[in-house]
């Protein structure tokens, strides 16, 4: 059996919301749930029903209303749509065309504001993070001008799970009457998110990273926040995100958000300790740093930089007994070139960089046996060289 320590990549779905949604899929068990939740008939009224549970249940485990919660086909097109959307509404209201985000965002973020740049006339400035993979607000803020129309900052980091301090960004923003856009798809259910709090006016979640389905997305978006759509057509989603909604997907990531909130105050302590236990072990072997802050952290992320040791031949070595990790986020595995975020915490690209991500199935026998198997591939490599190409 595999050990899977790749949660930040994409988790099980829990078999509460598989149960939950399984009638929205198999007519046999529940007959009359495939209705368009657009259409206006007893069958459309029905699934509609359901997106307006699930809606409300995102809502309350962010405590935003139901209206601000907007679904989407993932992470992905929430960060293109919430960025690009209030970029060209900003700019058509003639409020700026300027946007400031971070050296560390993922490329659902970095790569948007890079096309908005290159092909529709925007600027951006990027600020670059400490070596310890953290923002710091002041830096942050001296970036904004009178014309920036967004900032986004992500909650949490996906490959060295670094917490980003939007406690003090997103009051010192909403202040300056500037948007905060905060990709939350890795902190959500792991971190607090205060989005009331902290002035937070749209933010990204992926039910495939909190137990939920695959290809279902959320957008918050604050109720006077103006926003272009990226998609054109049935005006579903307060006309922002149209297309027929996924109504087994959405049922999905409804039970899953309720149940990743629900259960934080018991699954954060025992990540952490999970964490602890690894990094601990993996220390043993020697020459085992972490990358990114221990304190402003994720408990679920263990991101270590191994001196003597390639890190794709480590990887290799670590799958081939059993054990699924990752050597940065999971859509760069395979990509030419070094991350981009442990280039901008001044990561050595000669160490090798793993990273564990533990979640809701890890028990401490998965963590012994990572730990017994990273010791043993380790050893090995180093024995024999380093594994270096
Ligand atoms: N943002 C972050 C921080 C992520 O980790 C990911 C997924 O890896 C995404 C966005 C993209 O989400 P999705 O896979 O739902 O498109």
């Amino acid at each position: 059996m595999t050990v899977y320590l790749d949660h930040a990549a994409t988790t099980p779905l829990d078999p509460r919301v598989r149960d939950a949604m399984r009638p929205w899929l198999d007519d046999d068990q529940a007959p009359g749930r495939w209705g368009n939740p657009s259409s206006t008939h007893a069958l459309g009224r029905i699934a509609r029903e359901a997106i307006e549970t699930a809606r409300d249940q995102v809502a309350a485990a962010l405590g935003v209303t139901p209206l601000e919660v907007l679904f989407t086909a993932g992470g992905t097109e929430a960060d293109n749509q919430a960025l690009k959307g209030i970029a060209w509404a900003a700019r058509e209201a003639g409020r700026g065309s300027h946007l400031v985000t971070t050296a560390i965002e993922h490329h659902a973020v970095l790569d948007s504001i890079d096309w908005l740049v290159a092909h529709q006339g925007f600027s951006a400035t990027v600020v670059a993070v400490g070596t310890d993979g953290v923002v710091d607000p002041e830096r942050l803020l001296a970036a904004v001008q009178a014309d920036t129309v967004v900032v986004s900052v992500m909650a949490a980091n996906n490959e060295i799970g670094t917490v980003q301090p939007l406690d003090v960004i997103g009051p010192a923003l909403r202040e300056r009457h500037v948007a905060l856009h905060t990709d939350a798809v890795q902190a959500f259910g792991r971190a607090p998110l205060e989005v009331d709090a902290w002035g937070i006016r749209a933010l990204a979640l992926s039910a495939h990273k909190f137990n939920g389905p695959k290809g279902v997305g959320v957008l918050m978006l604050r109720r006077d926040l103006a926003v272009q759509p990226l998609l054109h057509g049935g005006g579903q989603e307060r006309g922002v995100r149209s297309g027929t909604l996924n109504a087994p997907g959405i049922v999905g990531c409804g039970i899953a958000a309720e149940l990743a909130v629900a259960d934080m105050a018991t699954e954060v302590p025992r990540l952490a300790a999970l964490r602890g236990r690894l990094l601990s072990g993996l220390q043993a072997v020697g020459d085992v740093t972490l990358n990114g802050s221990a304190a402003a952290r994720l408990p679920h992320n263990a991101n270590v930089s191994v001196g003597g040791c390639d890190g794709e031949a480590l990887l290799a070595a670590l799958d081939r007994s059993g054990i699924a990790v990752s050597t940065g986020s999971a859509c760069q595995s395979g990509a030419v070139g070094f991350s981009h975020v442990l280039e901008a915490i001044g990561a050595s690209e000669d160490r090798a960089h793993v990273r564990f991500t533990c979640g809701r199935t890890t028990t401490e026998a998965d963590i012994d046996k990572a730990i017994a198997s990273f010791t043993d591939c380790v050893t090995a490599l180093r024995a024999s060289g380093g594994g270096y190409l």
